[in-house]
Protein backbone atom coordinates (compact mmCIF):
# COMPACT_ATOMS: atom_id res chain seq x y z
CA UNK A 1 0.00 0.00 0.00
CA UNK A 2 3.21 2.43 -0.12
CA UNK A 3 2.27 3.67 -4.17
CA UNK A 4 2.21 7.18 -4.44
CA UNK A 5 -1.39 7.02 -4.48
CA UNK A 6 -1.91 5.47 -1.49
CA UNK A 7 0.67 8.32 0.29
CA UNK A 8 -1.37 10.84 -1.09
CA UNK A 9 -4.66 9.65 -0.32
CA UNK A 10 -2.92 9.17 3.31
CA UNK A 11 -2.06 12.78 3.53
CA UNK A 12 -5.29 14.19 2.06
CA UNK A 13 -7.14 11.74 4.58
CA UNK A 14 -5.00 13.49 7.38
CA UNK A 15 -6.25 16.85 6.51
CA UNK A 16 -3.35 17.77 4.03
CA UNK A 17 -3.72 19.38 1.13
CA UNK A 18 -0.93 19.71 -1.34
CA UNK A 19 -2.86 20.67 -4.90
CA UNK A 20 -5.87 23.05 -4.96
CA UNK A 21 -7.57 24.23 -1.38
CA UNK A 22 -10.14 24.51 0.43
CA UNK A 23 -11.36 28.18 0.05
CA UNK A 24 -13.46 28.18 2.65
CA UNK A 25 -10.69 28.78 4.77
CA UNK A 26 -8.25 31.05 2.53
CA UNK A 27 -10.86 33.31 2.43
CA UNK A 28 -11.77 33.46 6.09
CA UNK A 29 -7.79 34.23 6.29
CA UNK A 30 -7.67 36.79 4.12
CA UNK A 31 -10.48 38.64 5.62
CA UNK A 32 -8.57 38.86 8.74
CA UNK A 33 -5.38 39.95 7.20
CA UNK A 34 -7.43 42.47 5.34
CA UNK A 35 -9.11 43.77 8.60
CA UNK A 36 -5.79 44.28 10.42
CA UNK A 37 -4.29 46.14 7.81
CA UNK A 38 -7.15 48.44 7.13
CA UNK A 39 -7.00 48.66 11.74
CA UNK A 40 -2.94 49.37 11.11
CA UNK A 41 -3.30 52.02 8.65
CA UNK A 42 -6.04 54.08 10.04
CA UNK A 43 -4.97 54.21 13.73
CA UNK A 44 -2.71 55.37 16.16
CA UNK A 45 -0.53 52.63 18.54
CA UNK A 46 -3.54 50.30 19.83
CA UNK A 47 -7.01 50.00 18.58
CA UNK A 48 -9.72 49.39 20.94
CA UNK A 49 -10.25 46.09 18.77
CA UNK A 50 -6.81 45.26 18.50
CA UNK A 51 -6.19 45.39 22.04
CA UNK A 52 -9.02 43.24 22.99
CA UNK A 53 -7.36 40.69 19.99
CA UNK A 54 -4.89 40.93 22.50
CA UNK A 55 -6.77 40.37 25.59
CA UNK A 56 -8.26 37.27 24.29
CA UNK A 57 -5.24 36.10 22.83
CA UNK A 58 -6.70 35.98 19.04
CA UNK A 59 -5.33 37.22 15.95
CA UNK A 60 -2.36 38.58 17.32
CA UNK A 61 0.26 39.55 14.65
CA UNK A 62 3.23 36.86 15.08
CA UNK A 63 0.30 34.15 14.84
CA UNK A 64 -1.09 35.73 12.27
CA UNK A 65 2.66 36.17 10.68
CA UNK A 66 2.80 32.04 11.29
CA UNK A 67 -0.69 31.10 10.04
CA UNK A 68 -0.55 33.29 6.76
CA UNK A 69 3.46 31.30 6.20
CA UNK A 70 1.65 27.79 6.70
CA UNK A 71 -1.02 28.43 4.68
CA UNK A 72 1.00 29.85 1.58
CA UNK A 73 3.03 26.18 1.88
CA UNK A 74 -0.11 24.42 1.65
CA UNK A 75 -0.59 23.25 4.68
CA UNK A 76 -3.89 23.42 6.48
CA UNK A 77 -4.48 23.53 10.03
CA UNK A 78 -7.17 24.19 13.06
CA UNK A 79 -6.76 27.27 15.38
CA UNK A 80 -6.52 27.64 19.13
CA UNK A 81 -7.63 23.93 20.05
CA UNK A 82 -9.22 25.02 23.29
CA UNK A 83 -9.94 21.61 24.75
CA UNK A 84 -6.04 20.52 24.46
CA UNK A 85 -3.85 21.21 27.19
CA UNK A 86 -2.68 24.91 26.57
CA UNK A 87 -4.75 25.95 23.93
CA UNK A 88 -2.08 25.45 21.54
CA UNK A 89 -2.56 28.37 18.52
CA UNK A 90 -2.43 26.33 15.72
CA UNK A 91 -2.87 22.42 15.64
CA UNK A 92 -2.69 19.55 12.67
CA UNK A 93 -5.32 17.27 14.55
CA UNK A 94 -4.30 14.16 12.52
CA UNK A 95 -0.91 14.29 12.80
CA UNK A 96 -0.80 15.25 16.21
CA UNK A 97 1.55 18.20 15.89
CA UNK A 98 0.61 21.10 18.30
CA UNK A 99 2.28 24.53 17.87
CA UNK A 100 2.64 27.81 19.99
CA UNK A 101 3.26 31.10 19.10
CA UNK A 102 5.22 32.72 21.87
CA UNK A 103 6.10 35.98 22.64
CA UNK A 104 9.53 36.20 23.33
CA UNK A 105 8.88 38.32 26.55
CA UNK A 106 5.61 36.98 28.62
CA UNK A 107 7.09 33.32 27.91
CA UNK A 108 11.08 34.09 28.28
CA UNK A 109 11.93 33.27 24.87
CA UNK A 110 16.18 32.62 26.93
CA UNK A 111 18.66 34.57 25.48
CA UNK A 112 16.64 36.47 23.42
CA UNK A 113 16.76 40.40 23.51
CA UNK A 114 13.33 41.10 23.62
CA UNK A 115 12.85 38.79 27.02
CA UNK A 116 14.85 40.92 29.02
CA UNK A 117 13.82 41.38 32.58
CA UNK A 118 12.21 45.03 33.21
CA UNK A 119 14.49 46.82 35.67
CA UNK A 120 11.83 48.07 37.81
CA UNK A 121 9.66 46.12 40.20
CA UNK A 122 11.68 42.69 39.86
CA UNK A 123 9.85 41.39 42.82
CA UNK A 124 6.71 41.95 40.56
CA UNK A 125 7.98 40.59 36.88
CA UNK A 126 10.59 37.75 38.50
CA UNK A 127 8.01 35.35 39.85
CA UNK A 128 5.29 36.13 37.23
CA UNK A 129 7.45 35.11 34.24
CA UNK A 130 9.16 32.39 35.75
CA UNK A 131 5.58 30.74 36.31
CA UNK A 132 4.69 31.80 32.63
CA UNK A 133 7.63 29.50 31.72
CA UNK A 134 7.15 26.76 34.34
CA UNK A 135 3.39 26.25 33.26
CA UNK A 136 4.72 26.24 29.37
CA UNK A 137 6.49 23.59 30.43
CA UNK A 138 4.26 21.57 32.04
CA UNK A 139 1.61 22.00 28.98
CA UNK A 140 4.70 20.63 26.44
CA UNK A 141 4.80 18.00 28.58
CA UNK A 142 1.24 16.91 29.49
CA UNK A 143 0.69 17.24 25.64
CA UNK A 144 3.97 14.97 24.84
CA UNK A 145 2.59 12.64 26.78
CA UNK A 146 -1.04 12.59 25.22
CA UNK A 147 1.39 11.62 22.01
CA UNK A 148 0.97 15.36 20.55
CA UNK A 149 4.24 17.17 18.83
CA UNK A 150 4.87 20.45 20.40
CA UNK A 151 6.65 22.89 18.92
CA UNK A 152 6.99 26.66 19.90
CA UNK A 153 7.45 28.59 17.29
CA UNK A 154 8.86 32.97 19.54
CA UNK A 155 7.64 36.28 18.16
CA UNK A 156 11.27 36.73 17.15
CA UNK A 157 11.07 34.44 14.62
CA UNK A 158 8.17 35.13 13.34
CA UNK A 159 9.77 38.51 12.27
CA UNK A 160 12.74 36.76 10.29
CA UNK A 161 11.58 35.49 7.16
CA UNK A 162 14.83 32.84 7.00
CA UNK A 163 13.44 31.72 10.23
CA UNK A 164 9.96 31.73 9.75
CA UNK A 165 10.82 29.50 6.44
CA UNK A 166 12.80 27.29 8.18
CA UNK A 167 10.03 26.70 11.03
CA UNK A 168 7.91 26.26 8.26
CA UNK A 169 9.68 23.19 5.98
CA UNK A 170 10.12 22.01 9.56
CA UNK A 171 6.54 21.68 9.44
CA UNK A 172 5.65 20.31 6.36
CA UNK A 173 8.52 17.37 6.70
CA UNK A 174 6.80 16.59 10.30
CA UNK A 175 3.28 16.55 9.08
CA UNK A 176 4.41 14.50 5.47
CA UNK A 177 6.13 12.31 8.12
CA UNK A 178 2.65 11.80 10.59
CA UNK A 179 1.03 11.24 7.85
CA UNK A 180 2.58 8.28 6.48
CA UNK A 181 3.31 7.02 10.02
CA UNK A 182 -0.27 7.44 10.89
CA UNK A 183 -1.62 5.48 7.54
CA UNK A 184 0.43 2.39 7.97
ZN1 LIG B 1 12.84 35.88 20.94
Amino acid sequence: MQNHDSIAGGLAHYGVSWATHPIQREHDLSIRVGEFHRLKAVRPPLSRSEVMARVKGRDTRPELRVRRALHLAGLRYRLQARELTGRPDIVFRRARIAIFVHGCFWHRHSGCEHARMPKSRPEFWEPKLSANKERDERNRKQLEAEGWIVITIWECETRDSAALQEFVNRIQKLVRSQALLYSR
